[in-house]
């Protein structure tokens, strides 16, 4: 059997024919940059997040630089976030001009620690910037409390989270803007690039709206520097016909994760850490990761066994090189260094079968097994010895 991270062609399949009438549709109509589809996908997905607007983009980074860009970010400011999520975050503050100033994760979620960001504002601090990782959202109710303390703006980094909640809210209604990716392997992905900002700050908005155009404002007219970053015209249609299936399929993930979870704290419950989903949130899983000791070893097994799985992400943005000028070193966020060495991200997607699931599981457990480490005897009592205490240190 041969088990990939993701698959997207079942679900081409299913929607194959509507796709293509679609694009059909687009092409004859000649109008391929900021026309109908767009429009629609812009008032689809901002009512979904509780947002007044949406400002289609060209990616889910271009859809971060311009939000910051658009709340008025700029060289000198400093901007809070994590370092344990993809470049682009990073990446596009840096890009606005400002500084990227990393604090530490929670142990369990993944996501920045509240607690991190207050003691890291200076009077340059301008913004906070949560990343929702792996399909379940930042405490967004305590970092809104602080931003509020601090008039601080807050852009979600939604790219790995669209349709996950915090205390029954989406990602965009919490923060000043929200960004979507569509990047084809998102939740809602697309057949190329496309990405979106959602917000109800009207200046924003705006704002975002010509800088996605040159800065042109009247037509040929230019007061702001802006570039062309725009969400095409085929890719919306794309994603107007999938929007529709996205609620179900994310149903779809966390029913898969919710098996790989029961099946992993039976039989390895003491050596492996499984997602820990929050009381106040509804997680989508883009990513269904877990903490495990051996980690680059059971990689390299399963990947023998026609299995592929993805470490996201093995090394965090504060050393990276691009970044060292701003002066972080190994040891300065312990617990995002941590994470880096421990996570491990399973196949998930809305259509994994069972049976695939079964083969993932079945060759953990052979591995842990393997070396003398399974929590769990043959006649399914719980022996902790067995299980190597002492030898792993997970928690
Ligand atoms: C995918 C992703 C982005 C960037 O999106 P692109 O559309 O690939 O530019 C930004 N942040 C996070 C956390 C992502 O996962």
């Amino acid at each position: 059997m041969k088990i990939q991270m993701l698959d997207l062609s079942e679900q081409y399949q299913s929607l194959r024919e509507e796709v293509i009438a679609k694009l059909d549709e687009v092409m004859s109509s000649s109008s391929f940059i900021l026309g109908e589809n767009v429009k629609k996908l812009e008032a689809d997905v901002a009512s979904y997040s509780k947002s007044s607007w949406g400002i289609g983009v060209g990616n889910g980074s271009d859809a971060i630089h311009i939000a910051l860009q658009a709340a008025g970010i700029a060289e000198g400011d400093e901007v809070i976030t994590t370092a344990f999520t993809f470049f682009a975050t990073g990446g596009a503050i840096a890009r606005a001009g400002a500084k990227p100033v990393f604090v530490d994760i929670d142990r369990e979620t993944f996501n920045i620690d509240p607690d991190k960001i207050e003691p890291a504002i200076t009077n340059k601090t301008k913004a906070i910037l949560p990343v929702h990782l792996y399909g379940q959202m930042a405490d967004m109710k305590k970092i809104k409390e602080i931003a509020g303390t601090h008039h601080l703006a807050v852009i979600e980094d939604a790219a790995q989270a669209i349709g996950a909640k915090h205390h029954g809210k989406n990602a965009g209604e919490f923060g000043t803007a929200a960004t979507y990716s569509f990047f084809p392997t998102k939740n809602l992905g697309a057949y190329g690039d496309a990405g979106m900002i959602v917000t109800s700050d009207e200046d924003l908005a705006e704002k975002a709206r010509v800088i996605r155009v040159h800065g042109s404002k009247p037509k040929y007219y230019h007061h702001v520097l802006g570039y062309n970053s725009r969400l095409d015209e085929l890719q919306a249609a794309i994603l107007n016909v999938k929007f529709p299936s996205l609620d179900q399929w994310s149903q779809a993930r966390r029913e898969r994760a919710a098996y790989y979870t029961k099946k992993i704290n039976e039989q390895l419950g003491d050596i492996i850490q499984t997602p820990v989903e929050k009381a106040a949130n509804y997680h989508v899983f883009h990513q269904y990761t877990l903490r495990l000791p051996y980690r680059d070893e059971l990689q390299g097994f399963l990947k023998e066994n026609g299995i592929s799985t993805m470490i996201y992400y093995p090394m965090p943005l504060h050393v990276q090189p691009v970044f060292k000028d701003l002066g972080y070193k190994t040891g300065d966020l312990p617990e995002t260094e941590k994470a880096a060495k421990e996570v491990l991200s399973l196949p998930m997607y809305p259509e994994l079968k069972q049976e695939a699931q079964d083969f993932v599981l079945e060759k953990i457990i052979e591995f842990y097994r393997g070396r003398g480490m399974s929590s769990e005897n043959s006649d399914g009592s719980r022996d902790k010895t067995a299980a190597g205490e002492g030898s792993i240190s997970i928690a």
